[in-house]
């Protein structure tokens, strides 16, 4: 397939990008920059069966040639209010992205005939009151509250990519990702792998907003990537959950993080502004991607995480 894949300079866009090539196909990466970084596809410039646009997705997008899916990574991703790079910090850019951005894709998608992907999030369930969390469930999110930019677009999103696959028939499919973590990660981002790791390296204490009671459960890229992979080339319309089911206490976390790095410099409580309205308690129920796409992660958080410390190392000029 020759695949547009937007967010392409992103986390997990630029492991798709590498992923995909790998299957064989054709790749073509999209990307602003707004979150991403250049270096993260450095790599694959050169390969023929790569080609790059600089572009934002909330404008018309034009592609070149035929393409044969579509997969709508690009948005801002970090809930950190503290990181430029946080949808807070870029209230309208995500909004757009996830509307007009889903807009304009749906719309390659149905001109070329291609299958199409979403990148949504465990987000649009907000904080949720039914757990772990189920795909038939709606969530429970406030229109007006701190994630409202980033829920409500993803939850957009999601019914514009229904409506275009009830009306006009498009090949749709929506994965919600559950948080992920590991190598090119953003070190600035403000999410909780990233930070917490950085500050492990570097010796100091880990930032623990709140009490840390609050729960995660963390996928590593690759389990991740694959379920997406194995998602596009099924053949399901309906959202499917994808992350891992090792949920732990934030609290939990960090220790587990200060234990692998042996990091002496312990654990502060930060009475953070996301401390408001953070979710409590996330954890995938992975039952349909079990089911539907035979697929479940393989990767402990102790494995994942000594996989993630080389490239962190070398960003921050350790190794
Ligand atoms: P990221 O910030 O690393 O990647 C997003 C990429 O999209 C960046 O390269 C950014 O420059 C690009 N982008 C943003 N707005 C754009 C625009 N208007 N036009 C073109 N490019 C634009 O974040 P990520 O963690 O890789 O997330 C990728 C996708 O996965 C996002 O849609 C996010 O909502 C979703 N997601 C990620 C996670 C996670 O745990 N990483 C969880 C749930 C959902
Ligand atoms: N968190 C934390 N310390 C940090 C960064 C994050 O305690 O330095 C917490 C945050 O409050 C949240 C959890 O870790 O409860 C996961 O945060 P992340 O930013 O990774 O994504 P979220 O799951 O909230 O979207």
């Amino acid at each position: 397939m020759r695949i547009l894949i937007t967010g392409a300079a992103g986390f997990l866009g630029s492991h798709l990008c590498d992923r995909l090539l790998a299957d064989g196909h054709e790749v073509v990466g999209l990307d602003n920059f707004i979150t991403g970084n250049p270096d993260n596809i450095a790599h694959l410039m050169g390969n023929p069966k790569f080609s790059f646009q600089r572009h934002d997705v909330s404008n018309y997008i034009f592609v070149q040639g035929k393409v044969d899916a579509v997969m709508h990574f690009a948005s801002p991703a970090s809930p950190n209010p503290q990181s430029p790079s946080g949808y807070f910090n870029l209230p309208i850019q995500t909004m757009k992205a996830g509307a007009l951005g889903t807009h304009n894709c749906l719309g390659v998608a149905r001109a070329n005939n291609a299958r199409f992907l979403l990148a949504s999030t465990s987000e649009i369930y907000g904080d949720p009151l039914v757990h772990p969390q189920t795909e038939d469930y709606p969530g429970n999110v406030d229109p007006v509250g701190p994630r409202a930019v980033y829920d409500e677009a993803k939850r957009f999103a999601e019914s514009l990519t229904m409506a275009y696959h009830r009306y006009h028939g498009v090949d749709t499919r929506i994965v919600r990702i559950f948080n992920t973590y590991g190598p090119r990660m953003d070190l600035e981002d403000g999410r909780a792998l990233p930070n917490l790791l950085k500050q492990a390296l570097l010796g100091q204490p880990l930032t623990v907003y709140g009490d840390g009671s609050q729960t995660r459960s963390f996928c590593y890229v690759d389990d991740l990537v694959e379920g997406i992979v194995t998602l596009l080339y099924s053949n399901e319309h309906l959202p499917v959950n994808i992350g891992n089911q090792h949920e732990m206490s934030i609290l939990q976390f960090a220790e587990t993080i200060n234990r692998i790095t042996g990091n002496k410099g312990g654990i502060t409580f930060v009475k953070d502004a996301r401390s408001i309205r953070d979710p409590q308690q996330r954890r995938p129920d992975i039952t349909r991607a079990r089911t539907i796409l035979k697929w479940e992660p393989k990767v402990s958080l102790d494995e994942g995480i000594h996989k993630t410390i080389p490239y962190f190392k070398k960003k921050l000029g350790l190794a």
